[in-house]
């Protein structure tokens, strides 16, 4: 995208968020830019006290007070504008920065499954963080800085403009070279040394996270010194950058500086010259002088503010990538709420093909699972059985044919009814850094103790909550860290429990569990499994002997598909030969029998 789209669509956007706030944003310019205009005024008020000064005489000081009177209640008036400011800037940076925040994260997490498979949790909450604070320091620098440095130069040259146009116009051209060559320089020797140098800024705190996480590893090679190296090099290459990033400014303030003795020059000699012609009084050469001040406050820190924009701009870029994306899986205009009486699913004529991949995984597939049946998913790693159940669940959209559950297309009913249909008991379960009765109650909010409780206790979460130090509110760690695998599973089989849901499908978890913790989970999965239709991926084979049919994958295809003792009694058949490279002779006999 060019430079100019990019900008109008980030004023576009802030825009919105200021205007979200129709009478506070009102308010807040029309006393930003009256504050400024009495800023403006104050040093004409100087003048005003010396030219009263002049006039009068010591035993009659009346009008010398009233002059000195307005000079000081300008200045106050200023002040108290100019804070009035700030606590508008206040709440309406603050409102906006929720709002940012909420449409970004409502939007993000409605992202598809593959979406997020695809991008790095943390970079999406860093972009997402950067973006609320990018619009604050862009409003801030609007406010405080590019609005009323433009009232300023308007103000100063019209006022001069009116009583000498000469000098309105010699300060207005000087002002306007110093703009330009501030703006300039700003964007064209500044700031590309900035970036390179946050560039390194942020590889230096890669440098310190990966190193940091990976301290496990770095411990057991004794590899700390080869890290600090590592370290070293980067920051080394940050240190010269930083360097010529903080010159270039340091030079580019002596030029401005320069620049400004210029236009103080050009601006007090006409004075002078005015003075001498009988146009100016001194009280005129007093706000002359203060003007000067008044106009280096505000256009010393202009190319700062210049950079300070073009920085926000481009970190609000991915907040506006996100604002802009159209969900990849959206509900129909049309859809209702799927409606579940007993759980029949058939997939018609699937086909099916990640995005990216070169092949398609399912090509013209058909199945029927009739309702309540439990049904077992086999076959090597790779073969589609998890992408079979995410279909189900509608996380992709498919390429063709359709996925029927009692009739209903699941293309056309809502994603939100559909996924509240199936109950899932994942692999590796998400646990969120919360009590563990809230993760229990995860899948039913308005769930009661008494229900959360009999839920753990049909699936034995209840025996290793007598261990916990708080029970039932134990914070459970980040994603469950604080529980083994097979404990978060069995949290996940309660959910599922509290859910009731009339689908359920469950995948194995692949790294094996203790044998007590697998018997658990088996009879809670009896349990759980009974009158619903159920799907099981099997990792570990040992699990599905009782359900009621297993389906064998390889490459998107079914190639074998019956019972448990069925499938053993084909020798050489697929399922039988993946038993046996699984389990012990011993086991299979016992698989046999
Ligand atoms: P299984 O559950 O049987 O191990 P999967 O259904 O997970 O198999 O995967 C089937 C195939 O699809 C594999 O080759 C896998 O690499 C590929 N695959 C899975 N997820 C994605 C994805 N998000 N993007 C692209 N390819 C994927």
């Amino acid at each position: 995208m060019n430079d100019k789209s990019k900008y109008g669509r980030v004023l576009r956007f802030v825009s919105h968020y200021w205007l979200m706030f129709p009478v506070l944003f009102a308010t807040l310019v029309v006393t930003r830019v009256a504050s400024t205009l009495i800023d403006v005024a104050v040093p004409l008020a100087s003048g005003a006290v010396v030219d009263a000064v002049i006039a009068s005489s010591p035993d009659q000081p009346q009008a010398a007070y009233r002059a000195l009177a307005w000079f000081i209640g300008l200045g106050a008036a200023f002040a108290l504008a100019r804070q009035l400011v700030a606590f508008l800037v206040n709440r309406m940076s603050a409102r906006a920065m929720v709002a940012i925040g909420r449409d970004a994260f409502a939007k993000v997490q409605r992202f598809s499954a593959d979406w997020h498979a695809n991008a790095f949790a943390g970079s999406t909450v860093r972009k997402i963080t950067r973006g609320m604070t990018a619009y604050d320091s862009f409003t801030d620098t609007v406010a405080f800085g590019l609005l009323p440095a433009f009232v300023v130069v308007v103000g100063v040259s019209a006022t001069f403009w009116w009583r000498w146009p000469l000098l309105g116009l010699i300060v207005a051209v000087a002002i306007v070279i110093f703009l330009v060559v501030t703006v300039a320089l700003s964007v064209l020797y500044v700031r590309p040394a900035n970036v390179a140098s946050r560039e390194w800024d942020s590889k230096m705190s890669g440098v310190l996270a990966d190193s940091i996480t990976g301290n496990q590893a770095v411990k057991s090679f004794a590899a700390e010194g080869r890290e600090d190296r590592l370290f070293l090099d980067v920051a080394r290459n940050w240190e010269w950058r930083a360097i010529r990033s903080w010159d270039r400014s340091a030079i580019s303030g002596i030029v401005q500086s320069v620049m400004l003795v210029g236009l103080q020059i050009a601006m007090l000699g006409t004075g002078l010259a005015l003075w001498s012609a009988g146009q100016a009084s001194p009280g005129d050469l007093t706000s002359l002088i203060a003007t000067q001040f008044l106009i280096n406050g505000y256009l010393r820190d202009i190319g700062q503010h210049v950079r300070t924009i073009q920085r926000t701009v481009n970190d609000m870029d991915d907040v506006l990538e996100f604002r802009d994306a159209q969900l990849q899986i959206a509900d129909g205009p049309e859809a209702k709420d799927i409606d579940i009486a007993n759980g029949r699913i058939e997939f018609d004529r699937v086909t099916f093909r990640y995005s990216g991949a070169s092949k398609a995984i399912y090509e013209d597939f058909s199945l029927v699972i009739p309702a309540g049946q439990r049904v077992g998913l086999v076959g090597h790693s790779g073969a589609g059985k998890s992408t079979f159940v995410k279909l189900i669940q509608r996380l992709y959209n498919l390429d063709g044919g359709r996925i029927l559950i009692d009739g209903q297309d699941v293309a056309n009913v809502t994603q939100k009814s559909l996924r509240r249909a199936i109950g899932l008991v994942p692999q590796d379960p998400v646990l969120f850094h919360r009590s563990l009765a809230q993760n229990i109650a995860y899948a039913r909010t308005d769930s009661t103790q008494e229900e959360i409780e009999e839920a753990a206790r049909l699936a034995h979460v209840d025996l290793f909550v007598q261990g916990l130090n708080k029970g039932y509110e134990t914070l459970v760690g980040e994603r469950g860290v604080k529980l083994s695998g097979g404990e978060r599973q069995r949290v996940a089989i309660a959910r599922a429990i509290l859910a009731a849901t009339p689908i359920l499908v469950l995948d194995e978890a692949t790294s094996s569990l203790d044998s007590v913790s697998e018997l658990y989970i088996r009879q809670a999965i009896d349990r759980l499994s009974k009158g619903r239709t159920t799907i099981v991926v099997a990792h570990r084979l040992s699990t599905i002997r009782r359900l009621d049919r297993i389906l064998v994958f390889d490459k998107g295809r079914i190639v074998e598909d019956g019972r448990h003792d069925e499938l053993m009694g084909k020798s050489g058949g697929v399922y039988r030969h993946l038993l046996e490279t699984q389990m012990s002779a011993g086991e299979i006999e016992a698989a046999a029998e």
